[in-house]
């Protein structure tokens, strides 16, 4: 039996990466020694990391005038790094709350500086979560930059327009990253946590324009510090190596497959035949508006909830990992990143078929 993991993060890996992982384990490259053994500063890992670095920069066409930085700290790291490094005394950012990470985001910015949030949560007059349109946000003329979460994994609800402003945009884009093709150069920073479409957990990225780097005697933790880690190709301090080297991995997988425009083709198939689905059954529900629907999380409800602890044991037994609700939202959550193939998809439609009709 094939089993498929629907965990929001750390989430599935690309198999044939796991298997070249494992190949090459403990004896990388006949150098007698594993990867995660190997100094940082040895040229065998540089050039590791400098060709993650370039596929990276094709995979998403990283304009010239952007740092690619591989740091720590996950997405909630970068919380606070955002403020540290873009925000001076005196000035303030808007923050753009769509859910529940957006809102963990001004929760960590506020420690730091002056914040104006701005909760675009609304209700459809059919009771479904929607947002207000990235084109309709009400912004500070004078912000120093403008956060957001295009996608919203507890949620579900993903954005895909940008308001059209010169203001910085700073996107948490952790669990969308790659799924589908972006234009670098609207964004001022961006930044993800590895454990969704990257790689490992430890990982973080974030893809900076230079003209935001902070000034060099800014006070910031080094570690947090984007000019630090621009200045030192992100070596400052020890880098994630063993992660770095796996998002390597999954990159050139990404490249193989086609990179992110025929991904996007897949992801796009796979959530239309989940969604597609939920909404011609009575007994299965998704309350997000269609038009913010995510393609990456799909949180869906069982008509009686009772239900829930059966369904997600049984789908255990059927191969099917990690399906229940974040604790905020309840019912069930499908998260199905890039590494999820489009047989896993139509396993889970299968077993929610067969649940319905047992059960229904
Ligand atoms: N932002 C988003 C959109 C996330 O999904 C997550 C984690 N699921 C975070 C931030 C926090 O990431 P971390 O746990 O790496 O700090």
């Amino acid at each position: 039996m094939s089993t498929f993991n629907f965990c929001a993060g750390p989430a599935m890996l690309p198999v044939e990466v796991m298997a070249q992982a494992q190949q090459e384990f403990v004896n990388w490259q006949q150098h007698g020694c594993s990867i995660m053994e190997m100094s940082h500063r040895s040229s065998a890992f540089i050039r590791v990391a400098e060709e993650a670095e370039q596929n990276l920069r094709e995979l998403l066409n990283v304009p010239a005038n952007y740092k690619i930085l591989f740091m720590h700290g996950g997405g909630r790291g970068q919380f606070s790094a955002v403020p540290l490094n873009l925000l001076q005394a005196g000035q303030h950012a808007d923050y753009i709350i769509s859910g529940a990470w957006s809102k963990s985001a001004v929760d960590e910015a506020t420690k730091y500086g002056q914040i104006n949030a701005h909760d675009i949560r609304l209700k459809t007059v059919d009771g479904m979560r929607t947002i207000t349109a990235p084109t309709n946000w009400q912004l500070t003329a004078n912000a120093t930059y403008v956060h957001c979460c295009p996608n919203e994994t507890v949620d579900g609800v993903e954005f895909t327009n940008l308001p059209d402003t010169h203001i910085p945009i700073v996107a948490d884009l952790s669990s969308t990253i790659l799924s589908r093709p972006i234009d670098v150069s609207r964004y001022g920073v961006i930044y993800a946590g590895a454990q969704k479409n990257i790689g490992p957990s430890g990982l973080t990225l974030a893809i900076v324009r230079e003209d935001l780097l902070p000034s060099k005697n800014a006070i910031i933790p080094s570690v947090l510090d984007y000019r630090l880690a621009a200045d030192n190709d992100s070596m400052f301090n020890t880098p994630p190596t063993f992660a770095w080297y796996l998002a390597g991995l999954v990159f050139k997988w990404l490249k193989q497959q086609g990179g992110v425009t025929s991904i996007a083709t897949r992801n796009q198939e796979k959530s239309s035949f989940l969604y597609d689905y939920i909404d011609k059954s009575d007994f299965y529900s998704n309350d997000v508006d269609i038009a913010y629907r995510s393609w990456m999380n799909v949180p869906f409800f069982l008509a009686d909830d009772r239900l829930n602890d059966m369904f997600v044991d049984q789908a255990e037994n059927h191969g099917l990992l990690a399906l229940k609700g974040h604790r905020m939202v309840g019912g069930m959550r499908a998260s199905i990143y890039n590494a999820m193939p489009l047989e896993g998809v139509q396993t889970l439609v299968s077993f929610m078929q067969e649940f319905e009709r047992v059960h229904g």
